[in-house]
């Protein structure tokens, strides 16, 4: 298997950093096998939000939810996962990089990104997967509620404080455009979750999206919960078709709140 290594640069608050980011890519892909994407320790989010952009330009439908999943849920909202739990299956299926997003908050990332750093310290050498920080966040788009994903965003930024404190925000805070913003001023990317599955057409929603500032859409999705979960084809198609017409990142995710990262319910 052919083995490249990228060498990021990333402007930190510390000047140039270089950060040594081993991937192997067979045609311009992320290849999913175990230990394949090995990171070198990203402290700073920065670096995180860089390596996060990289893998979000290799999503494709088969990327979920064996490599990669941006998009579940634990006791910390509406799922029924303990993060503990939730992390012990992230290391068995072998994922190689996710994000809990749960609903306005980041309990629940924290407690897994604890046990993360001690299981780390516990099997030196072992390639340990990439957890960002992540959050589902309610807002207004064109007099729609829809569900906004932040990603790889510093929690300590006082822009994100209101988004996570278990409760859906009012007035202008519940606005697209800032909850949008408020992702990324805390260094981090803005993702429409599930675009066909509100009350208004995604053909109408992820063009204003993109009008209000986001990154990327989650392309990849499964609308009617097939077990074992695969993305739907004509409404993945569609919003990949819409991501490509307005230069948005393609993500994926299971939208897990039950007991099985491999299914959404
Ligand atoms: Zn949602
Ligand atoms: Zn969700």
């Amino acid at each position: 298997m052919p083995t490249r290594m990228l060498l990021l640069l990333v402007r930190s608050t510390g000047g140039l950093e270089a950060v040594n980011v081993w991937f192997s890519i067979v045609k311009n892909k992320v290849f999913c096998t175990r230990g394949v994407m090995t990171t070198v320790n990203f402290a700073r989010t920065t670096a995180s939000k860089e390596l996060l952009k990289l893998v979000f330009q290799s999503i494709d439908a088969q990327s979920c939810p064996r490599c990669f999943n941006f998009h579940m849920h634990t006791v910390y909202s509406d799922g029924r996962l303990q993060p503990n739990t939730l992390m012990e299956q992230a290391i068995a299926i072998g994922l190689q990089g996710f994000a809990i997003t749960d609903h306005h908050s980041i309990d629940g990332y924290q407690v897994a990104q604890t046990w993360l750093e001690n299981w780390k310290w516990n099997n030196p050498g072992a390639n340990a997967p990439h957890l960002w920080s992540g959050v589902e966040i309610n807002a207004n788009l064109l007099n729609t509620e829809v569900h906004i994903l932040g990603y790889a965003f510093d929690p300590e930024e006082p822009s994100i404080t209101p988004y996570i404190q278990r409760t859906a925000t009012t007035d202008e805070d519940y606005e697209a455009e800032a909850v949008i913003a408020a992702i990324q001023q805390a260094g981090g990317l803005a993702v429409l979750a599930h675009p066909a599955r509100y009350k208004r057409s995604h053909f109408e929603l992820i063009p204003a999206s993109a009008v209000a500032g986001i990154d990327g859409v989650e392309t990849f999705y499964a609308y009617n919960n097939p077990n074992p979960w695969r993305p739907s084809a004509l409404e993945s198609l569609q919003v990949q078709q819409l991501a490509g017409e307005y230069g948005l990142f393609n993500t994926c995710g299971t939208d897990t709140h039950g007991l099985s990262l491999l299914q959404r319910l």
